[in-house]
């Protein structure tokens, strides 16, 4: 039996973790199939407060982690297969045993969203890539496309001019979503290229991985290929809430909905970060979440612990 058990160990889950654990509450990390999150395989982080020359998401990942530990944190590598949360105290099964939980802060993060075309599937890994970070070493001067037009698209394309011998950006309309400074760094890296108004139709190849993708205009309807020996798939996300579906209640883009107390709709069950945020998937929004569902989760036990004990008072309000 922990007080709080956390499921997810990206910027939101560590720092709810270090705000439990130093409140003095037992705390079980359990820290998910990528340790540190997405944010943990991101090469450059530019816009996190405290480091005026931007910090490599696994080291400030690495750090997080360990001052969760300095307070206590116990953070454990495994995968959370079920979650019960209709009877309290909460039932959490990973792969490798059962916990049970007082409270439970679920910080599984979002993952990125599938083209869905054919080749993508069969060669992931071969070619296909949703981490420049993690792959992008194996494409030493070699040309690369990269889908999408939203912020990570062109942060990972800017990471790849370091590597790739050429960058082809391609995005379905001929206006990026990005912030305008990724797409001013692309143009004067003088490496990437964009076309615009296309989608990709198939990702084609041979045994030794990607070789050109099939492209469709969608304008003119025009088809074309492009020679490449990867491409980088960065479509949008996906939020990692499968395991919570018909136990909370999530929005239509299966997100879960929380409250500024980042509460679910299941008492003692809190969430943060960008499993609960469609719109800012931002390491600083979720640092901040996480604060919040920590601070939630102990005052949730505080009150627990009011009730068993009544004698000692009414320590905190209600949140409300
Ligand atoms: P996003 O902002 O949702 O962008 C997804 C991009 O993929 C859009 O340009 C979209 O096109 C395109 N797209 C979607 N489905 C497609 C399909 N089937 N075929 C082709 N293109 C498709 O997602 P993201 O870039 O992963 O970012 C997610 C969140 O994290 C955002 O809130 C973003 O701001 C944030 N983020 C921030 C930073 C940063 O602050 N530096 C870095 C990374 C991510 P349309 O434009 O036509 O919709």
């Amino acid at each position: 039996m922990h007080d709080v058990i956390i499921i997810g160990s990206g910027p939101a889950g560590l720092t709810a973790a270090i705000y439990t654990a130093r409140a003095r509450r037992s705390t079980l990390v359990v820290a998910g199939p990528v340790a540190g999150g997405q944010a943990g395989t991101t090469a450059e982080i530019e816009n996190y407060p405290g480091f005026k020359d931007g910090v490599n998401g696994f080291e400030l990942m690495e750090t997080m982690q360990d001052q969760a530990r300095r307070f206590g944190a116990e953070v454990v590598m495994d995968v959370v297969k079920a979650v019960d949360l209709n009877q309290h105290p909460f039932t959490i099964t990973t792969h490798a045993q059962n916990y049970q939980a007082r409270a439970l802060i679920i910080a599984t993060g979002a993952t990125p969203r599938k083209l869905g075309v054919p080749g993508e599937t069969e060669y992931l890994g071969r070619g296909v890539s949703y981490c420049a970070t993690c792959d992008g070493f194996f494409y030493r001067d070699l040309p690369v496309a990269v889908v999408g037009g939203g912020n990570s698209a062109l942060e990972e394309a800017n990471y790849l001019t370091r590597l790739a011998s050429r960058i082809t950006v391609i995005h379905r309309r001929d206006r990026l979503r990005a912030e305008p400074i990724l797409q001013e760094r692309a143009e004067r890296s003088g490496k990437v290229d964009f076309i615009w108004d296309t989608v990709v139709t198939a990702i084609e190849g041979d045994d030794s991985g990607v070789k050109s993708l099939r492209l469709r205009h969608l304008k003119t309807g025009a088809e074309s290929t492009l020679a490449i020996e990867g491409v980088f798939i960065y479509v949008g996300m996906t939020p990692n809430t499968e395991l919570f579906r018909g136990q909370l209640t999530l929005d239509e883009g299966g997100y879960i909905v929380t409250d500024r107390h980042q509460r679910t709709s299941v008492p003692g069950v809190f969430a943060a970060g960008d499993v609960q945020d469609r719109l800012y998937q931002q390491v600083a929004v979720a640092v901040g979440t996480g604060a919040v569902a920590g601070m939630a989760a102990d005052r949730f036990i505080a009150e627990l612990e009011d009730r068993a004990y009544p004698e000692r008072g009414m320590a905190f309000a209600a949140p409300s």
